[in-house]
């Protein structure tokens, strides 16, 4: 028997959404996740930095802050799942881009502009800026929301608070001194709370404070309890481990269709893979690269930052060993300047065989995950990962390490098999060269065998990527936040 979803009122918190403004797999889940939330009757608002790009997007004021230097502005547009407001202040107006300065190096007033952040969203959640919406549940979304679960809890907030760790790499570390400037009791500043290695993190806020904590994958979940995953806050971590839960990031499989994605020229599905064979062609000759059918290389691609989380060092490493073999690899990025100079140095020693852009480019990487025969993810750690997802979707076949939502997404087909029906990739047991060589081989060998590839490719399209189960997940930790809060306020 179903029994009846109680609706909520929930505010999303976070530095990124979709198609405002994207990073990473961040800006995907905030724009996604919203989406799928109202489609279950909730109602759901997503309160965001009004960066500089965002200014001139049709907003209406709703209402001034303080001294009015801060405002608030909400923006609706049929391409957003849910009214956006947009956090006016001006540091965030100030930006470009999130948290990168032109030069790349990030931006000085980080911990003021992210503690505004926070403190607007515990004055949301009072009650105090909107006398029309108050939620049930904020929902914060990592460090640059910390804050907000740590003021919730000094007000003594009705509304619940719910931390979602994206990734624990990101701590947002400051000097302690930044307690006093915003506000904030000094007494925060103590090894259970903020203090971490004689700064403060603003992730802690969260990780201490919030009602409910959840991360982007099981395993991820699992993971971050150690010292190899947990970034120094696995003790903590492991203390509130009865209130943490990991749950699989969805995409929204609308967006993200081969057979509808107007973002690619040649639609396709899984029962018929010539669209995918033009997207192919069309991919290649975005350099320039023409080959006959008879003389095609897979190409083996790689969508994401440049950063050694995602472990393109190992591919670059691996470079003129995988070049020997029969493939073309294709990489779109943008991150650490010495990787970005590693990649096009390597693009201008292999033009024809190393298909480089260094740069943020939505439509290229739909081209990607559609053109491309394998998707390379040599992550060191990965919370949760959507580009494996996209990848499968498309029926690119991916090559990762076995870690976080990798091995939680991802099954070898040289371990389960065909027969099993699960096989959708090829897994690496360690983020190293060799492994990475190793288990490109063993792609290139099943992909030697066109009736067992497309029987491989036809299993990852049809994994269910849909936001359907996590959002009744959701549903679960945001009703079991609120309990607990009237557990505490009750104690108190
Ligand atoms: P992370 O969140 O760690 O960056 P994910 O795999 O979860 O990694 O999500 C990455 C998202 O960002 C995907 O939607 C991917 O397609 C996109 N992406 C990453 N780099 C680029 C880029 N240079 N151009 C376009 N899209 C990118």
């Amino acid at each position: 028997m179903q029994t009846a979803v109680r609706k909520l009122r929930i505010l999303f918190v976070a530095a990124e959404m979709a198609p405002l403004v994207k990073v990473g797999g961040l800006a995907d889940v905030v724009a996604a996740l919203p989406q799928a939330l109202v489609a279950r009757g909730h109602e759901v608002r997503v309160l965001l930095p009004a960066y500089r790009p965002l200014l001139t997007r049709g907003a209406r004021r709703l209402t001034s802050l303080g001294d009015g230097r801060v405002s608030l502005a909400e923006l609706r547009r049929p391409d957003l799942p849910c009214p956006v407001w947009l956090l006016e202040t001006p540091a965030f107006m100030a930006r470009d881009h999130p948290y990168s300065r032109p030069d790349g190096t990030a931006w000085a007033d980080d911990a003021q502009a992210f503690g505004e952040l926070g403190r607007v969203a515990a004055e949301i959640a009072a009650g105090k800026v909107l006398t029309d919406w108050n939620p049930d549940v904020v929902h914060c979304h990592d460090w640059h929301t910390g804050l907000a679960p740590v003021w919730m809890s000094l007000k003594a907030t009705s509304a619940a608070s719910v931390f979602t760790i994206h990734n624990l790499a990101f701590a947002g570390r400051f000097h302690p001194s930044i307690l006093a400037e915003l506000g904030l009791p000094e007494s925060l500043n103590r090894p259970d709370m903020l203090e971490f290695h004689g700064d403060v993190a603003f992730i802690k806020g969260g990780l201490s404070c919030a009602d409910e904590l959840t991360t982007v994958s099981p395993r991820y979940a699992q993971e971050i309890l150690t010292p190899e995953f947990g970034n120094g806050f696995e003790g903590l971590l492991r203390h509130r481990r009865e209130r943490l839960t990991g749950i699989l990031n969805g995409i929204d499989t609308r967006l993200w269709n081969p057979a509808t994605d107007p973002l690619i020229e040649h639609v396709f599905d899984a029962a018929d893979f010539s669209g995918k064979c033009l997207e192919r062609r069309r991919l290649l000759q975005r350099w320039r690269v023409q080959e006959s059918d008879k003389e095609a290389l897979p190409v083996l691609a790689s969508v994401g930052r440049l950063t050694p989380q995602k472990g393109v060092d190992l591919l670059l490493e691996a470079l003129p060993e995988l070049l020997h073999r029969r493939l073309r690899l294709v990489v779109l990025g943008s991150g650490e300047a010495d990787l970005e100079q590693a990649v096009v140095a390597a693009a201008r020693r292999w033009p024809d065989r190393f298909l480089a852009h260094s740069r943020f480019d939505e439509s290229l990487a739909h081209s990607i995950y559609a053109g491309a025969d394998m998707l390379a993810m040599p992550s060191r750690f990965e919370p949760c990962g959507l580009s494996q997802l996209y990848a499968m979707r498309y029926g690119t076949v991916p090559v990762t390490t076995a870690v976080g939502g990798l091995a939680d997404t991802v099954f070898d087909a040289d371990t389960v098999g065909l027969a099993s029906g699960k096989a959708t990739g090829f897994l690496m047991a360690e983020a190293t060269v060799s492994d990475l060589i190793e288990t490109v081989d063993r792609a290139l060998q099943w992909h030697g065998d066109p009736r067992r590839w497309q029987a491989l490719m036809r299993n990852a399209m049809g994994r269910d990527s849909s936001w359907a189960a996590a959002v009744r997940a959701y549903e679960k930790i945001y009703e079991s936040a609120l309990a607990r809060r009237v557990d505490t306020l009750q104690a108190r």
